[in-house]
């Protein structure tokens, strides 16, 4: 089933995100972490797609597989780095095959190694060129897109950032997932600005559970993520007690959420990194909102 058809029945909804694994040898606990969080039945799972490369054949695999051995939706992910366009007609031909409709295509986190390259040879420089690309295959995905309540580090302001946005949702991208934000009132910031600025299409909320201190860093590092004052101070009080802070980290996520459904958000994405203890835990602390009708 196509995403937007999962969007448009207006209901309290949660989704979950995995990663594939860095070196072939974890393939197994990846994907028996995979298959923990399909069995809690989610509205859709995406499975990201590694951009140096080296494991993006799993992509393909793991989402093929919570298609297929748990009727769950799964959305595969695609970049630009590292793709020619013989790789990318190869991944279209693969996920035609496997079944899958839906496909987040996405500029990619550049790998250190490739920061200073010259970029201009690149088949798609952004993520536009990989939509129009996907488009024009013929493929019939339904195709989406990251977006960033707190803008892309690269733009310059949020007007271009927001500009470039609406390119991309011209392109073809039929729904937008958001980076992580750990205060709703970006989101609905942003969202203000960006229907003013023409892009209708659904937009799911990204939310990251932390639930350990370093985490924190490296969720700051990779997207200059404000963090509210209420989150420090619970890194500040829990961060050294593993158990504690997981708990805490699954607490604010929660409650971000309920917050998010309570403001007319009925879709959200969870970054869930692999982790079933987490997604379960969230879900079913929202079991009987997310059994009714938004
Ligand atoms: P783009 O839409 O291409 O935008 C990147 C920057 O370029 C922005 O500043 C934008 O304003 C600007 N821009 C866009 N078009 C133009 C143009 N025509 N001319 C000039 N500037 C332009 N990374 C991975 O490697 N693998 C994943 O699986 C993955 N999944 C993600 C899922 C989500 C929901 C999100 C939010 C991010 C994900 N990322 C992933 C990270 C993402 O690849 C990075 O954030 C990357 O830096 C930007 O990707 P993009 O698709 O938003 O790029």
């Amino acid at each position: 089933m196509k995403l937007t058809e999962i969007f448009k029945q207006n209901k309290y909804s949660l989704s979950f995100e995995v990663f594939p694994p860095k070196t072939d040898d974890l393939y197994d606990s990846v994907k028996t972490a995979t298959e923990q969080i399909a069995r809690l039945s989610p509205a859709f799972m995406s499975v990201t797609y590694g951009a140096g490369g080296g494991t993006s054949k799993h992509t393909l695999n793991i989402a093929k597989n919570i298609r297929e051995e748990f009727g769950v939706e799964s959305l595969a992910h695609l970049t630009c780095v590292s793709s020619t366009r013989e790789t990318v007609n190869k991944r279209i031909a693969d996920f035609k095959a496997a079944g899958i409709e839906n496909v987040m295509a996405l500029r990619g986190d550049i790998p250190a190694d490739m920061k200073n390259a010259d970029r201009s040879g690149w088949a798609y420089r952004h993520a536009s060129e990989l939509i129009r690309e996907l488009k024009e295959s013929g493929a019939q995905f339904c195709i989406g897109g990251a977006c960033y309540p707190e803008v892309h580090p690269e733009s310059a302001t949020q007007r271009e950032d927001i500009l470039r946005l609406k390119e991309k949702v011209e392109a073809g991208c039929e729904f937008l997932t958001t980076q992580m934000f750990f205060d709703n009132n970006l989101l609905y910031n942003f969202l203000y600005k960006i229907r003013e600025a023409g892009i209708t299409v659904p937009v799911i909320a990204g939310i990251m559970p932390i639930t350990n201190a370093k985490q924190v860093e490296r969720a700051i590092k990779l997207s200059g993520s404000f963090m509210p004052q209420r989150f420090k101070s619970l890194v500040d009080k829990f961060g050294s007690d593993p158990a504690a802070m997981k708990q805490a980290g699954i607490a604010y996520a929660t409650d971000q959420i309920i917050d998010l459904f309570a403001n007319g958000i009925t879709n959200v994405h969870v970054y869930s990194m692999n982790k079933p203890d987490v997604a379960e835990k969230i879900q079913s602390s929202l079991s009987d909102i997310l059994g009714k009708n938004a």
